[in-house]
C-alpha cells in the first residue's frame, strides 16, 4: 500500500502523519507524531501507531534532529518512511499569497517563492520552510508537495477580497483578504453535494469550521466567494483565544490610552482574547461545564461567540442568495450539538430547520442533521486536513509516475 507522509512544521514543533490517502476522514492515521519544544532544553517526541503510544524525552536542538529522531523511532518498529512505500510527502504551508492556489510540487524555485511570502506570515512560513528543507534532505527520492492554507481562497471575487483602505498602501503592503483553513473548507465543501444529492456545479453552501481557530466560508459551485479570515488568521469569528473581528480603532486606543506596545496587543488579540479572554477557558468542553454551573462569564462568552457566528451566517446567506447546505466541521462544530442548535436557532423563515434528534446523534462520520422539509440542508462533516493534504500530494505524485 502506498502511503503519504504529511508534515506540519511550526516554529517549535512538528506534527506529522503517515496516512493512507484512500482512508476515510474519521479513521486514525497509520502513524501520527508530534515533536515538541524544539530548541528548548528538554524536548519531547510522541509517536502513535496501532493504538500504542511511544514517548521520548531528549533535547531537540532543531527541526532536523526532531525529524531524524522521529524517523529513528519509527524504524525500530519497522515503519520508518524509508521502510514503507511512501509515494509523496505533503507539506502544510500557511501562506501562499497571491502566488499559489494549487498544491505545488517542490522543485528549485518553489522554496524561494514561499520564502518571499514570509512578510505575510512571519511566524508560519519560516517554520514551514524549515520542515520542507529538512524533510527533502532526509527523503530525497520522494516527491515533496506544498499545500497552501490560503489556496482555496486565492480567487475570491475582488469585492470580497479587497479592504476599503488606500489602494496604493494596500498594494505596496500586499494587504487583502487571503483566508485560511482553505484545505479544510475545500475538503468539507467537496463532500457536501454528494451527501445531499446535488450537482457540485449547482450547489451553494456555507461551511463553518469551528475548532480552536474558527472560520467560515461561502462556496458557490465549488468556488469560495467569501471567507471570514483576512490578511491574517486573526479576523472573523470569535475563536478559542483570538478576538476575531474588532474595531481597528481599538488598537490605536490601546496604544494611545492603554500604553501597550504592538507586540503586547498582538499577544492580547491572538492569545488572550476570544472565548478565553471573556471566560478564562478556551476549550468548549470546559466552557460548557462552566455554563452548566451557571458561571456568568462563561455564559456571556458563549453568547458573544454565537452572536458573531450568526452575523456571518446571515451575511453569507445574502451573499449566496440561495443556500443549499450549511455544514459544521472541526472540534467544536463536530462535537458540540448545542453550538449547532444555537447557531441556527430561529431561522425557519429562511428555510433552515435543525432536527433535534438527528443533531443529538454522537459524532460518527458525515451526516445530515436537518429535518426532511428543511430547504437548507444542515450537515456535520468531519474534517481531516492531514488526509486532505495526503490526497493532494499523492495525486501529484501519481501524475509524475
Ligand atoms: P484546532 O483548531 O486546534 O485544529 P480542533 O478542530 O481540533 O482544533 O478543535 C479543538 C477544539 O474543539 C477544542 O479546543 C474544544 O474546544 C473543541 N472540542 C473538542 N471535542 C469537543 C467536544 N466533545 N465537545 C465540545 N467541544 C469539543
Amino acid at each position: 500500500m502506498a502511503y503519504a507522509l504529511v508534515i506540519n512544521s511550526g516554529s517549535s514543533s512538528i506534527k506529522f502523519q503517515i496516512v493512507d490517502p484512500e482512508s476515510s476522514a474519521s479513521e486514525d492515521p497509520f502513524v501520527s507524531g508530534l515533536v515538541e519544544q524544539i530548541g528548548e532544553q528538554q524536548g519531547r517526541i510522541t509517536v502513535k501507531h496501532n493504538g500504542q503510544k511511544y514517548v521520548v524525552q531528549r533535547s531537540i536542538p532543531d527541526h532536523k534532529v526532531g525529524l531524524e529522531e522521529s524517523f529513528g523511532i519509527l524504524e525500530t518498529k519497522g515503519i520508518g518512511p524509508t521502510q514503507l512505500d511512501i509515494s509523496a510527502v505533503g507539506h502544510r504551508v500557511v501562506h501562499g499569497g497571491m502566488v499559489f492556489s494549487e498544491p505545488e510540487l517542490i522543485l528549485g524555485p518553489v522554496v524561494d517563492m514561499i520564502r518571499d511570502l514570509i512578510p505575510l506570515a512571519p511566524l508560519h512560513n519560516p517554520a514551514n520552510i524549515d520542515g520542507i528543507e529538512v524533510a527533502r534532505e532526509l527523503l530525497p527520492g520522494i516527491p515533496h508537495v506544498a499545500v497552501f492554507d490560503t489556496g482555496f481562497f486565492r480567487h475570491l471575487p475582488p469585492a470580497a477580497a479587497l479592504y476599503a483602505i488606500n489602494a496604493e498602501v494596500a498594494e505596496k503592503n500586499q494587504i487583502r483578504r487571503y483566508g485560511f483553513h482553505g484545505t479544510s473548507h475545500e475538503f468539507v465543501s467537496s463532500q457536501v453535494p454528494g451527501l445531499i444529492g446535488r450537482d457540485p456545479l449547482h450547489t451553494r453552501q456555507i461551511v463553518l469550521h469551528l475548532g480552536n481557530g474558527a472560520s467560515c466560508s461561502a462556496v458557490e459551485n465549488g468556488h469560495a466567494i467569501d471567507t471570514s479570515m483576512g490578511l491574517t488568521p486573526l479576523a472573523g469569528l470569535v475563536m478559542g483565544t483570538r478576538s476575531g473581528d474588532i474595531d481597528p480603532g481599538i488598537i490605536f486606543h490601546l496604544v494611545r490610552q492603554g500604553g501597550m506596545t504592538i507586540d503586547e496587543i498582538d499577544n492580547l488579540l491572538n492569545r488572550q482574547s476570544g472565548v478565553k479572554g471573556l471566560s478564562g477557558v478556551n476549550d468548549f468542553r470546559e466552557l460548557r461545564a462552566m455554563i452548566e454551573e451557571e458561571n456568568g462569564d462563561a455564559w456571556l462568552a458563549y453568547n458573544v461567540y454565537i452572536n458573531q457566528l450568526r452575523r456571518y451566517i446571515g451575511s453569507y446567506m445574502i451573499a449566496l442568495g440561495r443556500v443549499d447546505a450549511i455544514t459544521f466541521t472541526a472540534g467544536v462544530g463536530e462535537n458540540d450539538q448545542q453550538v449547532r442548535l444555537d447557531a441556527l436557532d430561529n431561522m425557519e423563515m429562511y428555510g433552515v430547520k435543525v432536527d433535534p434528534e438527528r443533531n443529538a446523534q454522537p459524532n460518527d462520520g458525515p451526516r445530515i442533521i436537518s429535518t426532511d422539509d428543511s430547504t437548507v440542508k444542515v450537515l456535520v462533516v468531519p474534517t481531516n486536513e492531514e488526509l486532505a493534504i495526503a490526497q493532494k500530494a499523492s495525486r501529484i505524485a501519481k501524475q509524475l509516475a
